[in-house]
């Protein structure tokens, strides 16, 4: 059984201390890993700084900052299919979402490289020509990074790539429940040239590291992924030390299907939008609002198409969904829909665990479909973070976007409309990071993601996530090469 460890300052360490980690399809341990206490992120943060101000990873020309980050990428597709099969054990994966998402995370590499040599300010307008003035980035020091675990080996690429790319060095703790494929990365970052100490990576508990790196006071600012509850947490950390900080945080999304949809769009919508990766994906849309003419029809269908997705073994190609990831997340989930029952929704198919002697010890939960929901449920209101969809009724427009924009979340939303005003409107009118149309959960690296109320503050991809790690100086310049007149002199 393989040992994972922290990786600081280009060294893989420790592994005295450890904790295990399990594989969620089986139940059974698959792995042991190093865990980090204060004193590890003590030594990350340290060695992030003096290669941030003393081995010129900043001041390195961008050009040459891209092709190490282009090497990034191209050690991981060249292991691409070991770090698959390590996420399928640890993260519960099906084979077919771990490859796509390998591929994803060296994307990812590959975009920020491409903009590390892009142009970082502006030039401003003056008042004379005897005056230049200027707006430039600059990196912001050092990145301390929180991931959950629900996209891992993704979530450390969409993290490490903008803050490297940006000039900044990283230190990076992954969630306990999946901290495998974030013990491969080191050895990839060494043999892409990464130079010691740029990125760290420091595993271990929440409660333990992740506190410890939130309070830290070695960072420039703090860049967190996972739930809204956390992430006040680690903001009001941040707070003590005035750290900057980015929240990607949980949601709630509301997806609209319009009685003028076309059928197998909404469907096909509905369905992806609220299981990919059994529900476990913070922009889901778990939160299904359905125009009332179409109400019965629609979930009939959906219902069926439900029970047609195959849960099991995520490792089998042929299967759709894979498990959920812990006993604690299953029993949450159940938690949840006995809630729902005891408000009164009605479970139109699902509402169990599978069992049984193919699904072993593992955490597999049967896609389900909650229908006759308020918005005022818990159902309807907290995040379940499972394969569960609360169904609620509507009947015109303008009370469906309520509906929708009525949550403490504003992550992401979707609406299924042939109409293209109504689509234009919804578009404008939700609240919300992303808004799909006719579609759902389709992300770009190129393209900004966000949260918008308690799903987030500030932004990942695109520029925007470059610009997100850099710190903006105005520089006024006098060319006159006369005094100012100060004090009637
Ligand atoms: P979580 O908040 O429990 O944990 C996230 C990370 O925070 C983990 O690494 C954990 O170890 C760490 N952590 C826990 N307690 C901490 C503390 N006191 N101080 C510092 N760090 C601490 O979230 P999770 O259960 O791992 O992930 C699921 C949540 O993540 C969901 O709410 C989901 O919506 C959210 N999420 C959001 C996005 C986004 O981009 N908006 C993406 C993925 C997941």
């Amino acid at each position: 059984m393989k040992t994972y460890r922290h990786f600081i300052n280009g060294r893989y360490e420790g592994g005295a201390r450890t904790f295990e980690t399990q594989n969620p399809a089986t139940g059974r341990r698959f792995g042991l890993a190093a865990r980090g206490s204060k004193r590890e992120i003590g030594m990350a943060v340290d060695a992030a700084r003096a290669a941030f101000e003393k081995a010129g990873w900043a001041d390195l020309d961008g050009r040459l900052r891209g092709e190490i980050l282009r090497r990034v990428a191209r050690a991981i597709r060249s292991r691409a299919d070991e770090i698959a099969a390590v996420e399928v054990a640890d993260a519960g994966k099906t084979v077919g979402d771990a490859r796509a998402e390998v591929e994803i995370a060296a994307q990812a590499w590959d975009y920020y490289a491409d903009l590390t040599q892009s142009a970082v300010g502006t030039v401003n307008s003056v008042p004379s020509p005897d005056q230049f003035d200027y707006t430039i980035r600059q990196p912001m020091g050092v990145i301390g990074i929180i991931i959950p675990w629900n996209f891992p080996f993704v979530l450390t690429a969409l993290k490490l790539a903008p803050a490297l790319a940006a000039g900044n060095t990283a230190v990076l703790k992954p969630a306990e429940e999946t901290p495998a494929t974030a013990g491969l990365l080191g050895a990839l970052l060494n043999e892409a040239g990464v130079p010691p100490g740029v990125a760290n990576i420091v595993l271990g508990t929440g409660e333990e590291a992740g506190a410890a790196l939130a309070q830290s006071g070695g960072l420039d600012k703090l860049v967190f992924t996972g739930s809204t509850e956390v992430g006040s947490i680690v903001m009001s950390s941040a707070a003590r030390n005035i750290t900057d900080v980015t929240l990607e945080l949980g949601g709630k999304s509301a997806n609209i299907i319009c009685a003028d949809a076309d059928r197998e769009q909404a469907l096909a919508s509905a369905a992806f939008g609220c299981l990919l990766h059994s529900g476990q994906c913070c922009c889901a849309g778990t939160r299904l609002l359905v125009e009332d003419s179409i109400y019965e029809a629609f979930l009939e269908e959906l219902a069926r198409r439900f029970e047609r997705v195959r849960v099991g073994n995520p490792a089998d190609p042929r299967t759709h969904l894979g498990p959920i990831i812990s006993e604690r997340q299953l029993k949450r989930i159940e938690g949840c829909v006995a809630s729902g029952v005891r408000e009164g929704v009605q479970i139109l198919t699902g509402g169990e665990r599978l069992s049984g002697p193919a699904k072993g010890k593992g955490f597999f939960y049967r896609p389900t479909l909650l229908g006759g929901a308020r918005n005022d449920m818990k159902v309807s209101r907290e995040e379940i973070f499972g394969p569960v969809l609360t169904c609620i009724r509507f009947d015109d427009f303008d009370e469906a976007i309520a509906i929708a924009n009525d949550s403490p979340y504003g992550l992401a939303a979707g609406v299924c409309t042939r109409d293209l005003a109504k689509a234009h409107h919804a578009a404008r009118r939700l609240q919300a990071g992303t808004v799909w149309v006719n579609t759902f959960n389709g992300l770009a690296i190129n393209a900004p993601f966000l949260g918008w109320k308690q799903s987030g503050i500030g932004v990942e991809r695109g520029v925007e996530g470059l610009h997100d790690h850099m710190r903006l100086k105005h520089v006024r310049m006098d060319l006159s090469g006369k005094p100012l007149a100060v004090y009637g002199e």
